[in-house]
């Protein structure tokens, strides 16, 4: 038995959810019995529903503690497209504003207070709350982006802090911890911190399903290919870059390619930054070129990709930082672009390091992600695993799940580079040695003296690609190592001469090309595309009216569903996921309205604009067809036409098959179901244009004349069309 029968209602009521996502019930269920709670979600998780929709079910307030200002309006405004009762009070508000918002609080009209720590503990503000606890009551402490109160974390805020107060002076008001924190000591360290009495503990797969990671090598065509991703999605990204100087050159270049992007980094003013940042999260401009600095605190659900177009830290940081795509759970693209190069640099600032514990880590955690980049195992595997959590491979969503790289025995050439290596003495570099192998003719290699060694030019059968490949995965599986001096000179180690004497093979993974492929292009895809364009447009407008972000009215998911469903009517329209009851008052009739002209101009465009395809003469309607087109387009059932017109229904049919035939706007979807449309048509390919009775036999009775005639007619149009094209 449900202790809660009814939270599905209320989600659907007040958010437009249909469900709830992994975890969400079972937490709400615990916030509604007054438990402290600590949730540990993934970004995109879908954390701040478990403490807004108990506000809504809970009496009195629910204070929410956020640590930036930006993080709180974006949520205040999304609560308030919903119609719910959310503020905030932070120090952009001027004293009038502050005022009248805290009357509100105390009179009992706000069901969602957001503020930063350091106002909710001050002097001023303890009182006041004193008063809505007596006067109202206070539901819920919900502490978002919890690790912040940890020194363990990655973005410790001492004002957090100070939140202990509010466990001792209302020791009867049950606290929400909510963070996307995997690690097990800022878990227990914010427990502690808090003071959380007993939490029931939520901790939620980190895995992403619907983000598809990839790895490519970063060569010559790096640049090409990132085009092409950004190219080929339709909505939001963010690239990331490691420097300031890289950004503004990669921004310069993706706008001669006429790509909508901006910088943002460290160099930009405040001013500049914020505004680049608004006009991102407000859908003016698609591409968000960026420093790390950028990101945390956007609460963007469109981000349909993240490119790193170089090196990240460490493990860590990539997964939140690639996991500000798809917050929504749509399908988006991860891409990092790998070199060896990257490494270089990162390794040359390690050593610059003078903590030696400090350098210690530092390495540690490139060569996690150096395993990550190379690795032939499947990216969820090595990325969970990083945070404990054991997952069994093959996910079908990531590089070496789809196109796993052949693994070839290249024993042989492993024995040739590594004896090159030798024969050299161990003094020379990779390029050196591959010049060596594949015989170049070149000064140095002439003054050593290497031109006269066994193993000068027996490489040639191989590219100087192919040999650093090798040289690289050698370094990688730890058969060859590299001193770390900036000169990289090549070493053999015990394992090399177990290679050398033939005692170990050696297996290296080849890549083979890639292409994208999110979704395949069919044709139903791209009409869905073309309208999800319009509706994106409309939202665009609607969004700019109120001077808030686009999703904030709908998400690109709810957009996707409407072009999808194509509902006609408010009811249906209501039955999306995603709408709400406010939603469906407020945008319902807009949105129907631009899916109705879709509609329209879908059947009307194609003989207007491709009048080669069809021959006017053969399209024009007779007079009798254009009588029943036109009560058609009144609305009235073929019963009621064939009433009206006095003439039996299978005329009627015939009349709206001979239509369809000519193009004329006659919706075949609302004839004839689409399952029974689909097998008719497959019927037809096979069988081609004959009378109705072999058709129907194939069949079977559930299918009628009617619905094969108009079928028939749509399915003679479209050979037509491609016999003519
Ligand atoms: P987090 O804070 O964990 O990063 P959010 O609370 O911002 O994630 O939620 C991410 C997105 O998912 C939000 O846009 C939110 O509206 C949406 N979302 C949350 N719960 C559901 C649900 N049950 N069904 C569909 N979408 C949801
Ligand atoms: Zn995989």
């Amino acid at each position: 038995m449900l202790q809660y029968p009814h939270l599905e209602k209320a989600l659907k009521h007040h958010f437009g959810y249909d469900q709830f996502r992994p975890g969400q019930r079972q937490i709400i269920e615990d916030a509604l019995q007054n438990r402290d709670l600590m949730v540990v979600m993934p970004t995109g998780g879908g954390k701040s529903l478990c403490f807004q929709l108990p506000a809504l079910l809970k009496p009195g307030l629910t204070v929410v503690v956020s640590p930036l200002i930006a993080l709180m309006q974006d949520q205040v405004e999304a609560l308030r497209t919903n119609n719910i009762s959310a503020t905030f009070l932070n120090s952009s508000l001027n004293t009038y504003k502050v005022r009248s918002r805290e009357e509100a609080i105390m009179n009992g009209k706000v069901k969602l207070l957001y503020v930063a720590p350091e106002r909710l503990v001050s002097d001023r503000f303890l009182p006041l709350l004193d008063v809505v606890k007596e006067k109202i009551g206070i539901a819920n402490f919900a502490i978002d982006e919890a690790h912040c109160v940890s020194e363990w974390g990655h973005d410790f805020r001492p004002e957090y802090r100070q939140l202990i107060l509010l466990r001792k002076r209302y020791p009867q008001v049950p606290t929400t911890a909510l963070t996307a924190t995997a690690t097990d000591r800022v878990r227990s360290d914010i427990i502690q911190q808090l003071g959380l009495k007993q939490p029931s503990i939520h901790i939620a797969s980190f895995n992403r399903q619907n983000l598809y990671y990839e790895v490519r090598s970063k060569s010559k065509q790096a640049y090409a290919e990132l085009l092409e991703i950004v190219r080929e999605n339709e909505g939001s990204g963010i690239i990331y870059c490691l420097t300031r100087k890289k950004v503004d050159e990669l921004t310069f270049k993706l706008q001669k390619d006429k790509v909508a992007a901006l910088p943002y980094h460290a160099g930009l003013s405040d001013e500049e930054r914020s505004k680049n940042q608004t006009r991102f999260i407000r859908d003016d401009v698609r591409v968000m070129v960026a420093t790390i600095a950028f990101g945390m605190g956007i609460n963007k659900p469109d981000v349909r990709f993240v490119i790193h177009s170089d090196l990240p830290r460490n493990l860590e940081s990539y997964y939140q930082e690639s996991g500000r795509a798809g917050r929504d759970d749509e399908p988006s693209r991860c891409t990092l672009f790998f070199s060896f190069g990257d490494v270089k640099t990162i390794e040359w600032s390690i050593n610059q390091k003078t903590d030696p514990q400090e350098q210690l880590i530092a390495k540690q955690q490139l060569r996690q992600v150096i395993d990550y980049a190379e690795g032939t195992d499947c990216r969820r595997t090595i990325q969970l695993s990083y945070f404990g959590e054991r997952f069994p491979g093959n996910c079908g969503n990531c590089d070496n799940c789809l196109y796993p790289k052949p693994v070839q025995d290249w024993t042989i050439e492993a024995m040739k580079f590594l004896s090159c290596v030798a024969r050299c003495k161990e003094r020379y570099g990779m390029v050196y040695i591959i010049d060596v192998l594949r015989g170049a003719k070149n000064q140095k290699i002439a003054l050593n003296k290497h031109d006269e060694l066994s193993t000068y030019g027996i490489g040639k059968d191989r590219t100087v690609d192919e040999w650093r490949m090798l040289g690289r995965s050698l370094l990688h599986q730890g058969l060859l190592e590299q001193t770390p001096d900036g000169y990289s000179v090549l070493k053999l180690n015990p394992l090399s001469w177990e290679v050398m004497r033939k005692q170990r093979t050696v297996s290296i993974a080849v890549p083979v090309a890639q292409k994208i492929n999110l979704e395949d292009g069919n044709t139903k895809a791209a009409e869905v595309e073309i309208l999800m364009n319009r509706l994106r447009i409309l939202r665009k407008q609607l969004a700019d009216e109120q001077a808030v972000p686009p999703y904030v009215i709908f998400h690109d998911s709810t957009l996707k569903l409407m072009a999808q469903v194509q509902p006609k009517t408010l009811y249906e329209f209501g039955e999306l996921s995603g709408v709400g009851s406010h939603k469906l008052a407020q945008y319902g009739d807009k949105f129907l309205a631009e899916i109705q002209a879709y509609r329209q101009e879908q059947n009307l465009q194609i003989p207007k604009n491709n009048p080669v395809y069809y021959p006017a003469v053969d399209n024009f309607p007779s007079d009798t067809e254009s009588s029943t087109l036109e009560l058609y387009q009144q609305g009235l059932t073929i019963e009621e036409i064939a009433q009206e017109r006095n003439v039996r229904t299978s005329t009627i049919i015939k009349h709206l098959s001979d239509l369809i035939e000519k193009n004329q706007p006659v919706d075949l979807n609302q004839l004839v179901p689409l399952e029974h449309q689909k097998k008719i048509w497959q019927v037809l390919e096979v069988l081609g244009d004959i009378s109705l009775t072999p058709i129907r036999e194939n069949l079977g009775q559930s299918y009628t004349f009617d619905e094969i005639r108009l079928v028939r007619a749509r399915w003679r149009r479209e050979k037509r069309k491609t016999e003519l094209s």
